[in-house]
């Protein structure tokens, strides 16, 4: 499959802060890949070098097939979306104005307002002013505003950080429809929860190194104890291990109806950031 972004030994210094350092990784067309790490791990600073606003002090990376410095023609910036906390509306126009400018910006029809406006369910505060928006709205009104020109690629930054759950669930659709239409998500996070329900590969970053990369559910397996939970009809739980020896008994208990629920125990994503770089996320 054809690579979207491809990144090779990119480091980044900020004086004396190294924000990244020798970080390699590809994101295949079609993919949503998540970038995570608590904060201050060279989440950001990836972005920024990704999408041609900030120059990496050594490596080189790709992204539709052009070097990081041809990022910033028109051509290759029609092509990416970009959420980051700077929003770049404006405040004395209403959502729907400041919609408007961008779809002339994009070349993009108006009616394309409205299907935004339900992907991040702001149809009914349309006429509010941007000003008067709490920062969760103000981030949906962000994002709504990049699915307009429904890029290519897009990039978010912490796209949840400020929502409530209810309108966290409605971004995950959105994002969910873009994707199956096509568009190709880097997505960076610290909610571990987050990245395994959206992400196809989730690269765990450490102090601005990659210390894992897989998808999800190998990670899970991968550092799963090969056990697994069965609670009996008694309320009694007993772990077993996944081999002939749990097998038997399972089947023993199956035989003779005792079995309520089965559960394997597979670690969240979250443990496995905490078992693997000794870190907690924040
Ligand atoms: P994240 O997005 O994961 O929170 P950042 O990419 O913002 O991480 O920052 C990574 C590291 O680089 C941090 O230690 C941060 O303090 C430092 N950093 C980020 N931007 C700058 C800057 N403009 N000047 C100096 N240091 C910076």
């Amino acid at each position: 499959m054809e690579n979207i972004i491809e990144v090779k030994d990119i480091t980044k210094v900020y004086g004396n802060q190294t924000a990244v350092e020798g970080v390699s990784f590809h994101i295949k067309k079609g993919e949503i890949f998540g970038f995570l790490g608590p904060s201050g791990s060279g989440k950001t600073t990836m972005i920024k070098m990704l999408t041609g606003q900030l120059k990496p002090t050594s490596g080189t990376a790709n992204v539709f097939g052009e070097d990081l410095a041809n990022l910033k023609k028109p051509s290759a910036k029609k092509r990416f979306g970009v959420l980051t906390d700077n929003s770049g509306l404006y405040g004395r126009l209403s959502i729907h104005e400041n919609l408007k400018l961008y779809c002339n910006l994009y070349d993009v029809p108006e009616s394309t307002i409205e299907e935004v406006l339900a992907a991040v369910n702001l149809q009914n505060e349309k006429k509010k002013k941007v000003s008067a928006l709490s920062k969760g709205m103000t981030q949906r009104v962000t994002l709504a505003r990049t699915l307009l020109h429904a890029p290519d690629l897009l990039f978010l930054d912490e796209p949840t950080s400020a929502l409530d759950p209810v309108n966290t669930r409605h971004i995950y659709d959105g994002l969910r429809a873009l994707n199956a239409k096509g568009t190709t998500i880097f997505l960076t996070t610290h909610d571990m929860e987050e990245a395994d329900l959206l992400c196809d590969r989730v690269a765990f970053l450490n102090k601005g190194h990659i210390q894992l990369l897989d998808a999800p559910d190998r990670l899970k397996k991968q550092h799963s104890d090969q056990t697994i939970t069965v609670e009996l009809l008694t309320e009694e739980k007993v772990v077993l291990p996944a081999g002939a020896e749990g097998a038997e008994r399972l089947h023993e208990w199956m035989k003779t109806g005792q079995i309520a629920t089965i559960h394997s125990n597979e670690p969240s994503l979250g443990d496995i950031f905490v078992q693997v770089t000794g870190r907690v996320l924040a």
